[in-house]
């Protein structure tokens, strides 16, 4: 009689881990499922694609110069603040930012696609190499797969890189020497993080970085203000 019972106990306890499986698989295709969706919903966007990054990741921060007169021209050259890239950066920067998160710092942008309008009106402002990109070849901010980027801590003060956002002098380039450890340190942080994700930067601007693994076409079109479409 207790061998019966040490039976009926044994298949009672299988049966109950049989039940157990099932709900685990369950779950299982529910995450799966999701995750797939998840990525769908990432994939529906091919390399060349414009995407507002807001729209993919709501941490980062946006100081966008050119739409306020606080640039070197001391002119708003954007009529509203909005940070476009094309879908191939926008995927190096949501990396980039997944390493920043877990440091508890972030990505702060002062400029993303400009379009070539704009170039051509920065120009006309400051017709120096020094300064601007000549229209004629336009900019990598023009073909959307540039961007004027910085640091942020937790509570959104910007790391030092020992020069402000458009300083156009020696202490502003990536291999300028005098400078302290922890600006040397700052820089490398950002550049070690871009450059990991094919984002590279130029001699004069410690900020600038572009990808520049395929070639895209220089564009026109200006961002609408109160829709999220694009034009
Ligand atoms: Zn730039």
């Amino acid at each position: 009689m207790k061998l019966y019972l040490v039976y009926f106990l044994l298949i009672v306890s299988h049966l109950s881990s049989c039940q157990n499986i099932k709900d685990n698989a369950k779950l299982l295709n529910v995450v799966n499922s999701k995750a797939k969706d998840t990525i769908k919903s990432l994939k529906k966007y091919k390399d060349s694609d414009w995407v507002e990054l807001k729209t993919l990741d709501s941490s980062f921060i946006y100081d966008l110069r050119y739409a306020t007169k606080q640039n070197f021209v001391h002119k708003k050259m954007y009529p509203c603040a909005k940070c476009y890239v094309r879908y191939v950066v926008a995927k190096a920067l949501l990396n980039i930012q997944k390493e920043l998160k877990n440091k508890s710092l972030s990505l702060k942008f002062f400029d993303c696609y400009r379009p070539i309008q704009v170039q051509k009106k920065l120009w006309k402002i400051k017709p120096d190499p020094h300064y601007v990109a000549n229209p004629k070849k336009g900019s990598m901010h023009n073909r959307g797969v540039a961007i004027d980027v910085t640091i942020v801590d937790k509570n959104n003060k910007e790391l030092n890189m020992g020069t402000p956002f458009d300083f156009f002098g020696k202490e502003a380039y990536q291999d300028y020497k005098y400078l302290p450890d922890t600006i040397k340190k700052n820089r490398l942080l950002l550049k070690e993080l871009m450059q990991k994700n094919h984002l590279e930067p130029i001699t004069s601007e410690w900020w600038h970085y572009s990808y520049r693994l395929k070639d895209y076409p220089i564009e026109n079109w200006m961002w609408h203000c109160n829709e999220k479409k694009l034009p």
